[in-house]
């Protein structure tokens, strides 16, 4: 039995997590380096992103905006080459600090929202190779489920019109499905989204991103094609309620 993640410390959680990807990658004969881990610290102070930080981890990912720009201007300074990710709920009058302090957005639905994040996009961001904010629409793989996300039909137009935005570049989707106990029902709605990246591909549109799995069914995402695992709980212990 595997002791509780918030038995560990944030190296062996760390460690535990990565292990995790390698034998989810080598059982889907793919390079484990093929998959980034993302870091979900959310409802976790700058204090634990740091000791996460110091243990060689890079990619963090926050859900609420006013809650990550404290965490990213108190950890510029020590920190400056980490790569933060938005990956919670867009809403209009939150765009601009998303497209000023961010580096991904993978929640992006809506073409209105798109519009906004490219026009704020700052044009230089200081020191950055990556000046056009990197986003991934996200899709509503489960139907009915969630309410999130664009659906499965309205996919390609979008998709199209974000991908002609300046202040952006369209790398990926990403999903959230609903939870699943079993692989085989864990894979199912991965494999959609794999589909629809391979439809637009087929339809000139290629993307390199497939942004999903989190905690509990990171092994059935990589064994659909994950290329960022989504990880919070595994890595920092689990959350109080917010
Ligand atoms: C919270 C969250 C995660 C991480 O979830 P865990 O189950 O804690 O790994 C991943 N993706 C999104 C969009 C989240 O909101």
């Amino acid at each position: 039995m595997n002791p509780a993640p918030h038995d560990l410390g944030a190296a062996a959680r760390l460690q535990q997590v990565r292990l995790r990807i390698a034998q989810a990658a080598r059982a889907a004969g793919r390079d484990p380096a093929a998959v980034r881990l993302l870091a979900v610290s959310k409802t976790f102070g700058a204090e634990a992103v740091a000791e996460m930080a110091a243990c060689g981890q890079t990619e963090f990912g926050e859900n609420y905006v006013q809650e990550a720009v404290a965490k990213i201007d108190a950890l510029r300074s020590r920190w400056p080459a980490l790569c933060w990710h938005y990956i919670g709920p867009l809403q209009s009058n939150k765009t601009r600090d998303v497209a000023e302090r961010f580096d991904w957005v993978h929640s992006l639905d809506r073409l209105d929202l798109a519009q906004r994040l490219s026009a704020q996009r700052p044009a230089e961001r200081a020191a950055d190779v990556l000046a056009p904010l990197q986003v991934c629409l996200q899709v509503n793989v489960s139907g009915e489920a969630s309410k999130r996300g664009v659906a499965p039909q309205q996919l390609p137009a979008l998709a199209q019109q974000v991908a002609r935005l300046p202040g952006l570049r369209l790398r990926g989707l990403m999903c959230i499905p609903a939870p699943a106990a079993e692989l085989a029902a864990q894979r199912e709605p991965f494999a959609r989204l794999r589909e629809l990246q391979r439809q637009l591909a087929q339809s000139g549109l290629a993307l390199d991103t497939l942004s999903m799995g989190m905690s509990a069914d990171l092994e059935a995402a990589i064994l659909e094609g994950a290329t960022i695992v989504r990880v919070g709980s595994a890595l920092f212990g689990p959350r109080a309620a917010r």
